[in-house]
């Protein structure tokens, strides 16, 4: 289902959004009439997604990179004329291995990326946001986050944080028109697993009560409505969508 025009005067950046999950809310936010800014570092899945979805704008980032989301944030809000929503999707893995035996070096480019990344966009756009008076923030967690997968230890720490860094920025931001919430998915097939092992997918699979992947059109429909105006009362959240995996 498509709700026409619910987008339409809004300026969404979203991280990832050359791939996946980030892809799908990318398609579905232009489609409804969002002006879209993709924000990744894989220039060629970028010119992929540009030729998919019409009118899509981009900035080559890494998100792990301060300076280079700053430039990202004042290149799309010129362009675009401000930023209203955000949706962070950028994300690795890191390798599937038991904590003890991580290398300190694989924990530290999960952390730059999944958690440092989050912390940078948010900070980038808020600003924007206050300017306007409005805002929506979605960033992707993990059920790993809520859980804790063995064998993904940094992986499962980052999407905590990411939890708590939306628990903090919701509050902080509650009175101003800018709501903060986070998604926590099980499962769903994209590229990522090209980054995890064969055992580990079949382990996320086996603790999924509907016996299925998640599809990224599932979870862009609920990342959509929590980027919609309708979606008002709500901040500091985190959503579960994990074919009833989550128990809280
Ligand atoms: P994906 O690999 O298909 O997409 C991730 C995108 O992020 C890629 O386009 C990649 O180029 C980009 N990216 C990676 N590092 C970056 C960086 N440093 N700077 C800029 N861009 C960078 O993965 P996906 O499955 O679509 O995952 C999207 C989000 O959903 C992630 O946050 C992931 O942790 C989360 N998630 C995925 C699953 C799953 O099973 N697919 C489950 C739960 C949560």
């Amino acid at each position: 289902m498509r709700f026409d025009g619910r987008f339409s005067g809004r300026r969404a950046v979203v991280t990832g959004g050359a791939s996946g999950i980030g892809l799908a809310v990318a398609s579905r936010l232009a489609e409804e009439g969002a002006r879209v800014s993709v924000w990744d570092r894989d220039r060629e899945q970028i010119e992929a997604a540009k030729s998919e979805i019409s009118g899509l704008y981009d900035e080559v980032v890494d998100v792990s990179d301060w300076q280079s989301v700053l430039a990202a944030a004042d290149g799309t809000a010129k362009i675009l004329g401000g930023i209203d929503i955000l949706v962070t999707s950028a994300a690795i893995t890191g390798p599937n291995t038991t904590t003890w035996e991580y290398l300190p070096e694989e924990w530290r480019k999960v952390i730059d990326v999944n958690v440092n990344g989050v912390f940078h966009c948010n900070k980038a756009a808020v600003p924007h946001m206050l300017k306007a008076g409005w805002g929506r923030i979605v960033n992707i967690a993990s059920i790993a986050g809520k859980e804790g997968n063995p064998n993904a230890p940094a992986y499962s720490a980052s999407k905590a944080a990411v939890i708590g860094l939306t628990k903090s920025l919701g509050k902080e931001l509650a009175q101003s028109g800018i709501t903060v919430n986070c998604v926590t998915p099980a499962a769903v097939r994209t590229a990522i697993f090209k980054q995890m092992t064969q055992q580990h997918i079949d382990f996320m699979l086996s603790k999924i009560p509907m016996g299925r992947f998640g599809e990224v059109e599932e979870i862009a429909a609920l990342i959509t409505w929590l980027c919609s105006e309708e979606c008002s009362f709500t901040t500091g959240a985190v959503f579960d969508i994990s074919g009833g995996r989550a128990t809280y």
